[in-house]
């Protein structure tokens, strides 16, 4: 009964349990019932809130943040030089990346001297704050407007560079077109 009281007094909303014997008519739970069904029959005349997704989608959010991508510039070079921002950055601890020299030769792959050889990132740990995308200095990582696809196995969300990057604006015009919705 204290205990009662006490959380009447924190919340207002308390009430007692209403413990009178049940009347004929909720015994034999026609009436129930018959609410239950007149409640879903006026449902039929209602807007769905839901849609036939895939083939429906909604419009997202303008801030809305999605699936990772590794930007490339102008000229189809990896803008990334394995800095270690993002990763810093990162409240979820989700980036892991290993840097590599750029060789003679390598210029038209990779924009800056020290590149990163591997990239990846957890999208089971991430929580898709976009912090990396607004520490990179290198505008080499950014949020998109997809979801990240659904799989069967956790090593499956490990998302590497060979998923992350871009299509080459240069090589793969046309797979840069698709992946813009274009
Ligand atoms: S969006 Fe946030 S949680 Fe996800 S990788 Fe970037 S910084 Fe980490
Ligand atoms: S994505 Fe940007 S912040 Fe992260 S390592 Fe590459 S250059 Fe640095």
């Amino acid at each position: 009964m204290q205990t009662f009281q006490k959380m009447q007094a924190l919340t207002n909303r308390a009430k007692a349990v209403d413990r009178k014997p049940m009347t004929f008519l909720e015994r034999i739970y026609l009436w129930n019932i018959l609410k239950g069904m007149l409640i879903t029959f006026s449902h039929i005349f209602k807007k769905k809130p839901t849609i036939r997704f895939p083939e429906q989608t909604r419009t997202f959010s303008p801030v809305f943040r999605g699936l990772h991508v590794l930007n490339r510039d102008e000229e189809g070079r990896e803008r990334c030089t394995a800095c270690g921002l993002c990763a810093v950055a990162c409240p979820a601890e989700a980036i892991t990346m290993e840097a590599a020299e750029r060789l003679p030769g390598e210029e038209n792959l990779y924009r800056e001297e020290k590149y990163a050889a591997r990239y990846e990132i957890n999208m089971l740990r991430c929580i898709f704050c976009g912090l990396c995308e607004e520490a990179c200095p290198k505008d080499a990582i950014y949020l998109s407007e997809t979801f990240t696809p659904t799989n069967f196995t956790r090593e499956s969300f490990i998302y590497g560079k060979d998923n992350l990057l871009i299509p080459n604006p240069k090589t793969e015009a046309a797979d840069l077109a698709k992946a813009k919705g274009m």
